[in-house]
């Protein structure tokens, strides 16, 4: 090759370095810890899945399915479509491996990347991800209670403060169409007032008219029709259940009756945590339940219901707060001269095995640069290993942070080390 090219992600996809790696493993891990004492097990999902899967879930008229979908044909020609969201292929492998087999509750919960062809901009990527889980088989209001109080102990275990939980119904099968026909005859005068979007999704999806940001359609829609006034009895009762339960919990939450999802799969309870901190794109996590979804993919009526976290929108939120996951070196060894670099490795080789994080100071390089490195790294403790170490078998430490120092035996910086970890 003659001229060299700079290579750039996509727009939209973005690398994570350190320390920001951190933040984003420390919110992975937490997740984890939380969901795993709420009884969720992880499962793990292909990135990509058949694209009818996404259309048939989401809707043919969303946003994500009109727009947003990263769409291809493979080499044999099937059209494939990298996940734009986690919930229709965990329902899938539900429904093929017959994990209704198994007894109820299951509960699930994953971590990865989600695609969507979105206008990229502070909060939105077109490679973002999502920790998110569902549970199976509880059609009880107060598993969609206790998944909130999961979701705010996690949230909490981060020492994320500021959001708001936010809540609504629409309804289920039963009296979601009269909530839409009141929609289109609430509507059917004001069509004019609509933006273009909103004119397409009265025919299409009106419940979507709800969820517009223009100006315009937000003062349309003032005096519309709330899907809590259309309730049958079941959501009615159902939604009290659900909100007595979050009391009990002490969660304090909003009933927003205009909140709507873009998916079209949700039936009933309906929620989003939002942080001020956020600017526009301001919901940290979304969810609800779906009851009606695990038997349209052909499995057993099974009620269910979960959620989606925005990784680096909790990781935004972590960076505002100061927040600092960034670990250091337990041990920096120093080496001076051939006999104490032979044993140096070996003895830094047996600390690592042993789950202590040491580095290596170069031999070729002076003492002096070995030691500006250990600070640089910020290690914990420095040890100098020359000749004079080799020969007395004694080498002294030294904390960096306070400069104090003693003298140990070759063999035991393991024991010095694990004492001061301990
Ligand atoms: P929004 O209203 O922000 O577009 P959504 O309704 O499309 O959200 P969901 O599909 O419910 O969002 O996804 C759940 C969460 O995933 C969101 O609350 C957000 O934190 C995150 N998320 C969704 N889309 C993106 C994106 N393009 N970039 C980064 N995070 C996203
Ligand atoms: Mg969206």
């Amino acid at each position: 090759m003659s001229s060299s090219r700079e290579y750039k992600a996509l727009k939209g996809m973005q690398d994570v370095l350190p320390p920001n790696s951190y933040l984003w493993k420390k919110t992975e891990e937490t997740a984890e810890e939380i969901f795993t004492a709420y009884g969720y097990r992880p499962i793990r999902p292909p990135i990509a899945e058949t694209t009818d899967l996404f259309t048939r879930s989401i809707g043919e008229n969303t946003d994500i399915v009109e727009k947003e979908m990263y769409t291809f044909n493979d080499k044999a020609g099937r059209s494939v479509t990298l996940r734009p969201e986690g919930t229709a292929s965990v329902v899938r492998s539900y429904v093929e491996h017959h994990l209704y087999t198994l007894p109820s509750p299951q509960k699930y919960y994953y971590s990865g990347p989600m695609f969507r062809y979105e206008r990229p901009q502070s909060g939105r990527l077109r490679q973002f991800y999502q920790i998110g889980a569902e549970v199976f088989g509880a059609a009880y209001p107060w598993m969609d209670a206790e998944m909130l109080s999961m979701l705010r102990h996690f949230l909490e275990r981060l020492h994320l403060s500021d959001l708001s939980i936010e809540v609504n119904s629409i309804g289920c099968k039963q009296c979601r169409p009269a909530y839409k026909t009141a929609l289109l005859d609430f509507f059917s005068d004001k069509r004019v007032q609509l933006c273009v979007d909103c004119k397409r999704r009265y025919t299409v999806n009106p419940l979507r008219i709800l969820d517009c940001k223009v100006a315009g359609c937000t003062a349309v829609r003032k005096e519309a029709p709330r899907v809590t006034d259309h309730h049958c009895c079941d959501c009615e009762s159902h939604f009290e259940r659900f909100q007595a339960t979050l009391r009990n919990f002490g969660i304090t939450y909003n009933v927003n009756p205009e909140m709507v999802r873009g998916l079209d799969y949700y039936t009933r309870t309906i929620f989003e945590i939002t942080s001020k901190d956020l600017g526009a794109q301001n919901a940290v996590v979304a969810g609800g339940r779906y009851d009606d979804l695990v038997k349209e993919f052909g499995g057993p009526d099974t009620p269910a219901i979960g959620f989606a976290a925005g990784m680096e929108r909790i990781v935004e939120l972590l960076n505002r707060s100061g927040a600092s996951a960034l670990p250091s070196p337990d041990a920096f060894i120093s080496l001076l001269g051939e006999q104490a670099c032979r044993k140096g490795i070996l003895i830094a080789d047996d600390l690592r095995t042993k789950g202590f994080w040491v580095e290596l100071g170069d031999p070729e390089a002076s003492l002096k640069s070995q030691m500006r490195r250990a600070d640089k790294v910020s290690a914990r403790y420095v040890f100098v290993i020359g000749d004079k170490e080799i020969d007395s078998g004694n080498v002294q430490w030294k904390k960096l942070s306070d400069a104090s120092q003693g003298l140990i035996s070759l063999s035991g910086i393991y024991d010095f080390l694990a004492d001061k970890a301990g």
